[in-house]
C-alpha cells in the first residue's frame, strides 16, 4: 500500500484544475534524519506538500526546490524534488521552538524562494516575503505573482501525515472565472483530517458531489537522497590541500555527512589520495 500519492482532476463543466497530494512515508523520512521541534515537522510537512503540488503543475524535466529563509529561530527550511515527485528535504535551527509557533515566529522575517531548474532551458526563481498568514497564503502569492492565475492552496501536517490541495484557473480561461470562486469556496471546508484519513475520491466526492470531476491515475511521491559518494568524493576536492592535511592530521580521516539523509562517507588518507591519483593535470594543487 503506498501512502504518498499525488492526483490531479479536472472539472468537466469548469475551466479549474486541481491537485491532492497526502504523504506519509516520504514525509517520515525527512523527519528522521534531526530531531525536528514540533512546529518545524510541522512546517516541513506543509513545505513538502507544497513542493509536491507546485512540483505536479510544472511542464518540464528538472527539478525544483522551495526553500523558506529568515532571521527568526529557524533559518532555512527546504524541500528539493523534481518531476517526478522525488522529494528531499532539511531544516536548520538553534534554540527552543514553542510547539504552536507560527511561520513568523520561526523564520522571522523571511523570504520563500522557489527555483525552477530544467535540464533544458532556463532556470527561473520566484520570490514572495514570508508574511502571509501561513505558508499556503505565501504560496498563492507566488502563483499570482508569476503565472497570474487564481489560485488557492490548503496544506496540513501533523507531524504524521502531510496533506495540500491545489485549485488553479486553467491558463487559457484566467480573466473572469466565477466557477472558481464557487469551487474555491467547496474547497475551503476541506478538513485536514478528512485528507488525513480519506482516499482521494472519497474526498472529490465530499467536496464536490454536485460536480462533474475528471479524476486521472496517481503519481507515487517518494523520499529520495540525490547525496553518493561520488559527491562527497567532489565536496572533498574543492577543498585545499592544507585544509585536508590538516583535516587528516587531527583524525586520520575525512567523514562527509550528508544533512538530508544522515548518510556519512569516510575517507582516510589512502582514500583521499586516490581521488586525486586518476587526475594529474586539471586538479593542480594550490
Ligand atoms: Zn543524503
Amino acid at each position: 500500500m503506498n501512502n504518498d500519492i499525488l492526483h490531479r482532476y479536472l472539472f468537466d463543466n469548469a475551466d479549474v484544475r486541481g491537485e491532492i497530494v497526502q504523504l506519509e512515508n516520504s514525509y517520515q523520512e525527512v523527519l528522521s534524519a534531526h530531531d525536528y521541534p514540533v512546529a518545524l515537522q510541522h512546517l516541513l510537512g506543509e513545505l513538502m506538500a507544497a513542493t509536491s503540488l507546485l512540483t505536479a503543475t510544472i511542464k518540464f524535466t528538472g527539478d525544483i526546490s522551495v526553500q523558506l529563509q529568515g532571521d527568526g529561530p529557524v533559518s532555512l527550511a527546504v524541500i528539493n524534488g523534481n518531476n517526478e515527485q522525488v522529494l528531499r528535504g532539511v531544516s536548520r535551527w538553534k534554540g527552543e521552538i514553542a510547539d504552536d509557533a507560527s511561520l513568523q515566529e520561526m523564520l522571522g522575517k523571511g523570504y520563500m524562494v522557489i527555483t525552477l531548474t530544467p535540464d533544458e532551458g532556463e532556470r527561473y526563481q520566484g520570490i514572495v516575503s514570508l508574511d502571509h498568514v501561513n505558508l499556503a497564503a505565501c504560496l498563492e502569492e507566488y502563483f499570482n505573482q508569476s503565472e497570474q492565475l487564481p489560485t488557492q492552496i490548503q496544506l496540513f501536517a501533523n507531524g504524521k501525515q502531510a496533506a495540500g490541495m491545489l485549485l488553479q484557473v486553467l491558463p487559457t480561461k484566467s480573466e473572469q472565472n466565477d466557477d472558481f470562486e464557487h469551487l474555491s469556496t467547496l474547497t475551503a471546508t476541506i478538513k485536514a483530517e478528512e485528507l488525513f484519513t480519506l482516499e482521494a475520491p472519497e474526498v472529490l466526492h465530499r467536496l464536490y458531489h454536485q460536480e462533474e470531476v475528471r479524476l486521472f491515475d496517481p503519481v507515487d511521491v517518494t523520499f529520495k537522497c540525490t547525496c553518493s559518494r561520488d559527491r562527497s568524493a567532489a565536496a572533498i576536492k574543492t577543498l585545499s590541500q592544507a585544509e585536508i592535511e590538516a583535516i587528516l592530521a587531527e583524525d586520520d580521516k575525512i567523514d562527509m555527512g550528508c544533512e538530508y539523509c544522515n548518510q556519512v562517507y569516510t575517507f582516510d588518507a589512502i582514500d583521499v589520495a586516490a581521488l586525486y591519483a586518476g587526475s594529474h593535470s586539471s586538479d593542480a594543487k594550490q
